[in-house]
């Protein structure tokens, strides 16, 4: 089964570590709602990764679901170098050095490796640790050194992150472990390819160069965690396929306080276009030691939803967690109880929030979808079937957060595995068409054929034609199952 028009509507994440490799944990995940399985780079060797892969996949065909993947790409995360006798105790005023050199990590002097890094470091400038809970102040800046004085202390221990959240980074955006890594995540048919620490469009635009070059193609999910990619985030949203909101790092780069209202206004950019959002990190990090999460947890999970999110995240709770399973499982069922509540918070949205120009393609499109949902209220179909290739129909209609299941039908097996991220959303696989009599036999035939339609069943159709032309959507039919002699 591609999946099941009562299961939720929202998408989640997973990611897959240690605690859940094994082909019957992931089987569990699946059953319990997980849509896609992120791959994060930022640990394990290629022959580690590959083979979380090879037994997703494996096990996604054993369970005819659709699981998508997404390569998350570590980016020029900035790391100290080795602590000796780590945890180093730092208390404020503490006088302690960074260096370029390899040192043992002794006598208060530890290396940093990142020369780009270092050379854009002044006097003055704060430097936050272990995503902010040590804070040390730059006083001074050597060739290959910046002396520092402890402003926060706590134990430093061996490669923890430095973020310098107020400085101009020229940094490059893919490190040459990035490329690598691309590379090979490419030539394992990755469906997504996170970008960590992205700043601006630019940064979007070369990865997609890269993978031109690679001659493989994937979607480019941009992870919103730089205080410059908020400032640059409408012009990032315009040429990714869709964002992460990395709150981990975002808290570190902003202050944690602000990270709530960048999440919806994040999601509000999003939800517009029509584009995909992940709301990622801590959604419930106690359960990566215990069978609950806590009732902030819940809330948070739950507000995600109302905020427009498509997707929800988790890291450690099944990479490393004692409860994998059971936190896909917590996540599927508050959204459950969450998207009761959509519509609620859908009220007051007015016509065209895109700005899109009356009478042009775009307008119409947001037209169908906004009609979408309005009779999709009022005839209570049983699916909201879309044809499409690149998957634009589909994202259109998703936007608009109905109630009624959207079944995505596309020829195109790319489009087909991307769109397990899209909320709501229920993809197939099925032949091309090419005139509308004959998109209507293959879709409801198609959907009957996977047990979601019956005879006599109410369905909205919904395409852009001529079909193959990405871009638009202009047909909507109101189709009772069998009515054409289809089926
Ligand atoms: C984050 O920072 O929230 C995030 C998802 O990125 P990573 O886990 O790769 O640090």
């Amino acid at each position: 089964m591609p999946g099941r028009l009562n299961s939720k509507h929202t998408k989640i994440v997973a990611t897959i570590g240690p605690a859940s490799k094994d082909p019957e944990t992931i089987r569990g995940m699946i059953r319990a709602g997980m849509n896609v399985a992120r791959i994060n780079f930022s640990h394990g060797n290629h022959e580690l990764l590959g083979n979380f892969i090879d037994t997703v996949r494996q096990v996604a065909e054993e369970e005819k679901a659709v699981v998508a993947i997404l390569c998350d790409i570590q980016g020029p995360k900035i790391r100290v170098g080795k602590v000796a006798g780590e945890p180093l105790l730092l208390s404020p005023g503490d006088k302690i050095s960074l260096t370029l050199d390899t040192v043992p990590g002794t006598d208060n002097l530890i290396s940093l490796p990142h020369p780009e890094f270092v050379q854009d470091i002044k006097a003055g400038t704060m430097l936050l640790l272990d995503d902010g809970n040590l804070q040390f102040l730059v006083k001074e800046v050597t060739p290959r050194t910046l002396h520092c004085e402890v402003v926060i202390g706590g134990g430093l221990k061996s490669n923890k992150g430095v973020s310098a959240p107020n400085a101009r980074l020229t940094l490059s955006a893919i490190t040459d472990k990035d490329k690598a890594d691309i590379e090979f995540a490419l030539g394992k048919g990755a469906d997504y390819i996170a970008m960590s620490f992205v700043r601006s469009a630019d940064d979007i635009r070369q990865l997609r160069w890269l993978m031109n070059f690679f001659g493989k193609e994937a979607a480019i999910i941009a992870k919103v965690e730089m205080r410059e990619a908020l400032e640059n985030i409408e012009d990032i949203i315009k040429v990714c396929d869709g964002v992460m909101v990395a709150r981990g790092d975002l808290g570190v780069e902003t202050p944690a306080e602000k990270v709530p209202f960048e999440q919806k206004r994040i999601i509000r950019l999003c939800n517009r276009v029509g584009k995909p959002v992940i709301t990622a990190t801590q959604m419930l990090e106690s359960m990566t030691g215990n069978p609950r999460p806590t009732r902030a947890e819940a809330s948070d999970v739950y507000n995600a939803i109302l905020d427009g999110t498509d997707a929800i995240m988790l890291s450690a709770e099944s990479a490393s967690g004692k409860f994998p399973i059971r936190a896909v499982e917590v996540m599927s069922n508050i959204a459950t109880i969450a998207e009761d509540h959509i519509l609620e918070s859908r009220q007051g949205r007015g016509f065209f929030e895109t700005g899109s120009h009356v009478g042009g393609l775009e307008a119409i499109s947001d037209a169908i979808g906004e009609a979408t949902f309005h009779i999709s209220e009022a005839l209570k179909p049983t699916a909201i079937v879309t044809t499409t290739l690149s998957g634009y129909t589909t994202r259109r209609v998703a936007r608009e957060r109905p109630r009624t299941p959207i079944l995505c039908m596309t020829p195109s097996r790319t489009t087909y595995h991307r769109m397990a991220l899209v909320w709501g959303v229920i993809p197939l696989l099925v032949q091309e068409f090419t005139t509308i009599d004959e998109m209507i036999t293959i879709t409801v035939r198609a959907a009957r054929d996977a047990g979601l339609v019956h005879r006599g069943d109410t369905l909205v159709l919904i395409a852009g034609v001529p079909f193959g032309v990405a871009g638009q959507t202009n047909l909507l039919k109101v189709h009772r199952v069998g009515e054409s002699g289809e089926i």
